[in-house]
């Protein structure tokens, strides 16, 4: 796989770097002439946290000659629990600052190149532009897209990777050789409809693991080895050390990366994370539909509504007893057509603001998505917009195969 095309020229390796990659030059598919190829790599890592930081530090100790760093924020204390490329010293400091600091100390040998801008359809393309590989540890959807199709637009791979709670997410989207983001979630959710990760909140570890994973994917890439992840949407949950591969195809509609794309540019979306809570969205409607700003409700109803999850074995014994409840499914079409749960309404998380008028909030909502992690958004959500009784159940369709109905596919 060479199709990275690094220099044709290897810069060569001195006493020291030769000392200091020892244990990559035994390695047959590394060797010297891989190490020289990480030499002449260049790499830009969008955003300096939780996934940056394991991606700056083995991206830099693993010797990859050039690594730019994306972040305008400055270092908070409440960033320590996760991000591991700063100490108690740095709160305060811009981050690429700080990160250049910690990555010098780590790697002297790495030229690191700071942007401490806000990445956005003006600056995109000439900021990715000089980099081989793009690794997406951004915390925010409109940053994820301006990534993903800034990558399109300039043929390169967007390692990429999300993380919340106990769960994770991994994929390499390169349009050359399989699925763009684009391909998998066309547009993005609308504001309100994702907390972000202050709001969720997420296990400091996770980051770590998953931004691991993509300098894995990272080093496989640059060094045309192995099999990268295109074409597949890794999934890992924390809780029960459980990962799990879906396919994910080129779509043939694809905005972006399909034969006749429908976008040609970069596309600003207002920021969806970092900006104050969900409930502080949920009035946001672009298209003007009506959704109204509501209290956030939740304090005083019955029964098993006070949690915000439900189990399936719940659900079942509900839907036996008659229970009056309204089931949502907030996937996508096509997991819907591949396996369903009889009598769920539809209405993909995207299109939930815009059409929420077809549920009744004096009724209760249970959601349902593959795992759980979308409509547990979808969950907080309704709750925000006056449905006290909306809960996510927990483990998605997928729960609801294995424990209680065999008959719905797993996928
Ligand atoms: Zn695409």
């Amino acid at each position: 796989m060479t199709a990275l095309d690094l220099v044709a020229e290897l810069p060569s390796l001195d006493a020291a770097e030769l000392r200091r990659y020892g244990r990559h030059l035994v390695i047959p598919e590394v060797g010297p002439e891989g190490q020289r190829k990480l030499k002449a790599a260049r790499v830009l890592l969008v955003g300096a946290g939780g996934l940056g930081s394991p991606l700056a530090l083995y991206l830099a100790a693993a010797g990859v000659g050039r690594l730019g760093l994306v972040d305008f924020d400055r270092v908070e204390a409440s960033n320590l629990q996760r991000q591991l490329l700063f100490g108690d010293g740095d709160v305060g400091r811009e981050k690429v600052t700080a990160a250049v600091a910690r990555l010098r100390d780590v790697n002297p040998h790495v030229h690191v190149e700071p942007h401490a801008v806000r990445l956005t359809a003006t600056n995109a393309l000439e900021l990715l532009r000089d980099y081989d590989v793009v690794a997406d540890g951004s915390d925010n959807f409109a940053t994820r897209y301006l990534v993903n199709d800034a990558c399109v637009l300039l043929g390169k791979p967007d390692v990429w990777g999300a993380v919340q709670r106990f769960e994770g997410q991994l994929a390499v989207f390169w349009a050359a050789r399989g699925a763009c983001y684009r391909c998998l979630f066309p547009e993005p959710p609308p504001p309100g409809a994702v907390p972000s990760c202050a709001e969720a909140g997420v296990l400091g570890v996770l980051p770590g693991i998953v931004g691991a994973l993509q300098a894995s994917e990272v080093l496989k890439l640059l060094l045309g080895i192995g099999e990268p992840a295109v074409g597949r949407l890794l999934t890992f949950d924390a809780l029960r050390l459980r990962f799990r591969e879906l396919a994910i195809k080129k779509s043939p509609s694809c905005p972006v990366c399909s034969p006749q794309p429908t976008q040609r540019g970069l596309i600003d979306y207002p920021e969806l994370c970092g900006e104050g809570g969900a409930v502080a969205h949920a009035s946001v409607d672009a298209e003007g539909n009506g959704v109204s700003e509501t209290s956030t409700g939740g304090a005083s109803f019955d029964g098993p509504w006070d949690g915000l999850e439900v189990e399936v074995a719940d659900l079942k014994r509900w839907r036996e007893e008659g229970r009056d409840l309204q089931l949502l499914d907030v996937r996508q079409p096509v997991e819907h057509s591949i396996a369903h749960i009889e009598g769920a309404l539809l209405v993909p998380l995207p299109q939930l603001p815009a059409r929420v008028g077809e549920l009744d909030p004096a009724r209760p909502v249970v959601v349902h998505c593959h795992h759980g992690p979308r409509s547990l958004r979808a969950a907080e959500w309704l709750r925000a917009q006056g449905f006290p009784r909306a809960a996510s159940l927990a483990g998605g369709i997928d729960a609801w195969s294995v424990e209680v109905d065999p008959e719905v596919p797993r996928y």
